[in-house]
């Protein structure tokens, strides 16, 4: 089986080699039914703190909101879960990375978040270790993007969209500063939708029946690279992640 790799930087330049990494969608969830998820406990040396579960579930609630109906995520076993996310330790520079995984027949994903702000750069790290609702912020931002591939949706150039790819460049510490700053309490991050108009309208294109929640802004999605990007640890090391194939 072929397997799909998105790769989401952390490098705020824009440079060939980032844009070049612009992944290929991998379509729909197959949406029938409920859509189960699986939340893995961080890998050791991820900076993974216990509370980060809760990040990961509340991206799936925001995308589950913005479905209005259409998609619902459920909690299932690692081994037939559609949608598995894994806390990995940090790794050249990246943010998370997502992959499709095929599950008894469906398309599903493997999600793999890096919570280690402190490798996303000084200015990210600084900001993040003085703030821990910075912290979280990036973290949940960045589940909710890698949720996003996860769904099928691809990389933008707007830096309103929580899909926008960093390659590009722009202000990416003031990217998680502005949701950050509707935030006075952790618990905000469970109603305070990381999704841009944008995002909704994109989130529509790819499941007709959701319909877009007053996006009136036009979607502008990045054509596919060829070809995909490469992964960025061997597979082999997936696979432990992901413990053996059943
Ligand atoms: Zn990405």
């Amino acid at each position: 089986m072929r397997i799909l790799v998105l790769v989401c930087l952390a490098t705020a330049a824009a440079s060939p080699l980032a844009i070049a990494q612009e992944p290929r969608p991998l379509g729909p969830l197959d949406d029938r039914g409920v859509v189960t998820y699986f939340v893995a406990a961080g890998a050791r040396d991820s900076g993974y703190r216990e509370a980060d579960r809760d990040l990961a579930v509340w991206a799936l609630s925001d995308w589950e909101r913005a479905a209005r109906g259409k998609l619902r995520f459920e909690p299932g076993d690692e081994q037939t879960a559609l949608v598995r996310i894994y806390w990995v330790e940090a790794g050249a520079g990246q943010y998370g990375e997502t992959r499709a995984i095929a599950v008894n027949g469906r398309r599903g994903a493997a999600v793999f978040i890096r919570p280690d702000t402190d490798a996303l750069g000084p200015d990210i790290g600084r900001l993040a270790g003085g703030d821990m609702l910075f912290r979280d912020t990036v973290v949940y931002l960045t589940c909710v993007h890698e949720l996003g591939h996860a769904l099928g949706l691809r990389h933008t150039a707007e830096f309103a969209d929580v899909m926008y790819f960093f390659g590009f460049g722009g202000d990416i510490p003031g990217f998680f500063q502005r949701y950050r700053a509707q935030l006075r309490a952790r618990g905000d991050i469970a109603r305070v939708s990381g999704l841009s108009a944008g995002d909704l309208a994109q989130l529509a294109t790819l499941y007709p029946r959701v319909g877009a929640r007053g996006a009136s802004n036009a979607v502008r999605v990045l054509a596919p690279a060829e070809p995909p990007a490469r992964p960025r640890f061997p597979l082999q090391r997936t696979s432990s992640i992901l413990g053996a194939a059943r």
